[in-house]
Parts: structure tokens; C-alpha cells; sequence
């Protein structure tokens, strides 16, 4: 172990947000030992702005819990950590860690419980990558470097601490952090992980938890660089084991998305990660609608019950929050909204909660050569710079277009002549769902059953609506369509 000076690699206190600062002070005067730990020293040796602070202690997280009292939440039960409030501020404290007893790893050698406190140099060995785990006491000046962790930043090495084929069996979940702070950081990834880092190793990825793979996904995709990453989860298999039936390919739809993404993070603006899911499941739904549109199915009927379907097959893999499926399909059904807008609906979409992602879906498709957005996105990238008199002069002239088109078309929808200009939801909620089909017609519900009883045939055999009775139930109460 060396102890190195603070000054010599870079770090000072003033470089720190007061929030870590407090919560290293308070423990050390309640008498434990603290130190900041992870990317927060990582980065700061590097040169970059740190995203965040990671606090380790000798203080197990009940007596981190009586230092701050009510600022402080304990979480975790695989892993129990204490959560800490400084400020606006929440810095992460864990306790020094000892290595798990082998009761509670599975057959495969994952850990599932890794509460066995233990020592700074225990804690260390537990850590993933060399990097990860300095040690810096910025009250002291010091940091703690067991591994020649300093040696890896400087020729830019990730590596990982002790045997990697263990290290990745034990997690998983470190494969995919392997490829993020390799594209985040630019660094070479070490021979010893690429000699283990086989398909059949990322298979493991299928035993952890689809809550887990959200997260990590979306700290993929939160990064700043997605355009790096995407190519190296298909280059390592990572790709098929986190989607669930995605083609292994990068389409450019989902390159100008990911670029677009990183982009938006550079200069600091806010980005939902649901927007890159509904980027990346697009075609999947497009397939899925196709599908229930050959079996008869309306159009509105077919977008509602594809993208039902393409979530809860996603869902297996990585968890989908109600709130970021709410969102997604939100986003696709904006998509047949703004391609295709009832004029006197024009004015109030572009006021829509919905309106910005979906409109920035739209035009991404389009930017990248997706000829099928009919020029729309351009149509509402300028709608929205005009003026009061441009606008309606806009519209008119939309009208008398889409009136000209009509009536070249034999096979339209029948003749709005009472249009709200009130946009009726996007799409429905369970609640609703439940509620209009109580109410729903016979004639409706044996349509519907027709649809499923075809389907079983050529759905794959692993399609949750063949294994699931809840599914099914789903299928019966298929939400209709929001534009027709
Ligand atoms: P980021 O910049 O994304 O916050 P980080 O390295 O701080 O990167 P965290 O997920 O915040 O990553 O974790 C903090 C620290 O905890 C890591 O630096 C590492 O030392 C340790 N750690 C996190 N996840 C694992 C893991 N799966 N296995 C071993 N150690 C881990
Ligand atoms: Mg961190």
C-alpha cells in the first residue's frame, strides 16, 4: 500500500462540494474513519468534472444513521448502504467491506448478499476496477493506493482487481461497467478482461435482475457517450442480452439518437433516458403493428396493443417503469399525430405535454433518412418559430394539401367535419383501459378474441402472451385508438 500526497495527484479541498466535505467531517468527529472513494477521486485525478461523491467508513449504516439522524436513509438489502443528505446533495456512504461468506453466492458463484463488514484493505480487494478504488482523505491530504491504482490511471488502463473471470462471475453487472468507463474514460481495456470476456460470460447477465439492468442501462445511456458504447455492447454480446429481440445492428436512426443524446449532455441540457428505449424498440413496434395490422386489426388498435407487446417483452430483460412506458408509447403515438394532424388539432399538439419528445423523435427519424416522416419534422421545426398570422397561413395551406391528397386516396378515413381542436389522450391508462372494457360492445370483444386466437400460431414461443394468464387479460382489453 502506498500513501500518497494529496497535491502530487492533482486533488485539493477546493476542488470539492462543500456536501462531501460535511459528510467526511461529521464522521471523522463522531470518531470513525472516512474517505471519498470511486469516480469521485477517479475523475478528479483525470481531470474531469465527477458526477458524483462516494463516501466510504469503518461506520457500519446504522451508525452512520445515528451521526446524521433524520438526513440520512439506509437502502439496499443485497447491498446496504447509507444514503446521506448534505444540502441539495446525496452522497452514497457504504462501509468498508469484507470479501462474502460462500453461503450466500449462488451456484453460478454470483454474490446475493454482501453485508459482511470488514477492513480498508478487505474493502479494496472488494472494489471492481483498479481505478475504483483510491482512497482520498481530503482533510489529511492523503490517498490510499493499494493496488498501483495510480500507475493504471496514468497509461490509461482499466483493469480489474483479482481474477476477472471470478470478478464478472461473482457480478455480472461488471461487464457492462467495464464498457462504460472504457467509452466514458477512453481507456484500454486490460487482455486479462478480453481473454474472459466471451459470449458465454455475458449470458450471466440473463440471472441479474431486470431492476438492476434498467439502472445500469440507463447510466449506459445517461453517460455522454452512448456513440461509443453502442458498438462495443454489440461488439462483446452485450447487445442481446439487455434488448430483448433487437436486430444486431446500429440503424442511423439510432446513431443521430445517440449522438443527439450525447450531444444534449455536453451542453448540459436534460435528457430522459425512456426517450433512447423508445429509440431503440421503434422498429420492433413498427414490426409489431405491421403484425396485428395483417390479422385486420385497426390501426390505432394495432400501435396500442405493439406497443403493450414490445414493452412487456423488453421488460424482461431490463424492468420498463410504468412511468417511462407511459412515455414511450406516448412518444410512438405522437409519431401518427404529428404525421398526420387533424388541422384544427395543429395548435393545440404543439402546446402538448408530449409535443417536445415526440417532435424531436420525429425529426431525428427524419434527419437520419427515414423517408416515411413525409417531410413533417421540417413542417414542425419551422410551425414552431412563426408567428400568430404565419401559423394559421401555415395551416391553410396544410389543409388545402392534405385535402388534395385526400381525394387522390380511396381508402380514407371518413370526413372530420366536427373535429375538436381538444386532443384526446395519447394513450390510455390501466385504469381506464379496465373501465371502457366493462363498457365495451360484444362485437368489439370477439373481434378481439379472433385476434388472439390467430396470433398463437405465430407468435415465437417464448412471447409472454403465450406464458402469461395476465397477458391475456391485457389482450382482451385493448385500448381503441386515440386518432380514429
Ligand atoms: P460513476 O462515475 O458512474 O459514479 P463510480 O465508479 O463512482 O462511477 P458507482 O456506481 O458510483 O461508480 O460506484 C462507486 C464505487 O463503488 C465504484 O467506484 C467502485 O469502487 C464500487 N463499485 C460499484 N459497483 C461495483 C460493482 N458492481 N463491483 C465492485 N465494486 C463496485
Ligand atoms: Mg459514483
Amino acid at each position: 500500500m502506498q500513501t500518497l500526497r494529496a497535491s502530487k495527484c492533482g486533488l485539493s479541498t477546493a476542488q470539492l462540494p462543500s456536501s462531501i466535505l460535511d459528510v467526511i467531517d461529521s464522521l471523522t468527529k463522531a470518531g470513525y474513519e472516512a474517505y471519498i472513494v470511486g469516480g469521485g477521486v477517479r475523475d478528479l485525478m483525470l481531470g474531469q468534472s465527477p458526477k458524483d461523491y462516494d463516501a466510504v467508513t469503518n461506520a457500519t449504516p446504522s451508525q452512520v444513521k445515528e451521526v446524521f439522524g433524520r438526513r440520512c436513509r439506509i437502502i439496499g438489502r443485497r447491498f446496504e448502504l447509507a444514503h446521506v443528505y448534505s444540502g441539495r446533495e446525496l452522497i452514497e456512504v457504504a462501509t468498508f467491506r469484507a470479501p462474502p461468506k460462500k453461503a450466500i453466492t449462488s451456484a453460478a458463484g454470483m454474490i446475493l448478499r454482501d453485508n459482511n463488514w470488514g477492513t480498508i484493505e478487505q474493502d479494496f480487494s472488494r472494489r471492481d476496477f483498479s481505478i475504483n478504488a483510491l482512497y482520498y482523505q481530503p482533510r489529511k491530504g492523503i490517498v490510499l493506493d493499494f493496488c498501483n491504482a495510480v500507475d493504471d490511471i496514468k497509461s490509461k488502463t482499466l483493469r480489474l482487481l483479482g481474477d476477472p473471470a471470478l470478478r464478472f462471475e461473482e457480478d455480472p453487472v461488471r461487464m457492462l461497467r467495464t464498457l462504460r468507463f472504457a467509452a466514458k474514460l477512453n481507456f484500454n481495456i486490460d487482455p486479462a478482461i478480453l481473454e474472459v470476456f466471451t459470449l458465454e460470460m455475458t449470458q450471466l447477465l440473463r440471472d441479474v435482475s431486470p431492476h438492476r439492468l434498467y439502472d445500469e442501462s440507463q447510466k449506459l445511456f445517461t453517460m455522454g457517450h452512448l456513440s461509443q458504447v453502442m458498438p462495443m455492447l454489440i461488439d462483446f454480446d452485450i447487445w442481446q442480452q439487455l434488448f430483448a429481440d433487437l436486430k444486431t445492428e446500429i440503424t442511423p436512426f439510432m446513431a443521430r439518437a445517440a449522438k443527439n443524446t450525447d450531444q444534449r449532455i455536453q451542453i448540459g441540457k436534460t435528457i430522459n433516458p425512456a426517450f433512447f428505449y423508445a429509440v431503440l424498440l421503434w422498429e420492433n413496434f413498427l414490426r409489431r403493428c405491421d403484425f396485428y395490422q395483417a390479422k385486420g386489426v385497426v390501426a390505432a388498435e394495432a400501435r396500442a396493443q405493439a406497443g403493450l407487446d414490445v414493452l412487456k417483452r423488453q421488460a424482461t430483460r431490463t424492468i420498463i417503469p410504468r412511468f417511462a412506458e407511459t412515455f414511450i408509447r406516448e412518444v410512438w403515438e405522437m409519431q401518427t399525430r404529428l404525421l398526420n394532424p387533424k388541422p384544427q388539432q395543429i395548435e393545440a399538439l404543439s402546446g402538448h405535454a408530449r409535443f417536445r419528445a415526440g417532435f424531436d423523435f420525429l425529426l431525428l427519424r427524419e434527419k437520419s433518412g427515414d423517408p416515411s416522416t413525409q417531410g413533417m419534422g421540417a413542417w414542425w421545426e419551422a410551425y414552431q418559430t412563426m408567428s400568430t398570422d404565419e401559423k394559421e397561413r401555415a395551416i391553410s395551406s396544410y389543409n388545402r394539401q392534405r385535402a388534395k391528397n385526400r381525394r387522390k386516396v380511396t381508402t380514407e378515413e371518413p370526413v372530420e367535419s366536427k373535429v375538436s381542436a381538444q386532443i384526446e389522450p395519447l394513450v390510455k391508462e390501466a385504469e381506464t383501459r379496465s373501465r371502457r372494457s366493462r363498457k365495451a360492445p360484444v362485437e368489439e370483444k370477439k373481434s378481439l378474441t379472433n385476434v388472439v386466437s390467430h396470433q398463437t400460431d405465430s407468435i415465437h414461443p417464448d412471447h409472454p402472451i403465450l406464458k402469461r394468464k395476465r397477458v391475456q387479460r391485457d389482450l382482451s382489453n385493448v385500448i381503441f385508438g386515440p386518432t380514429q
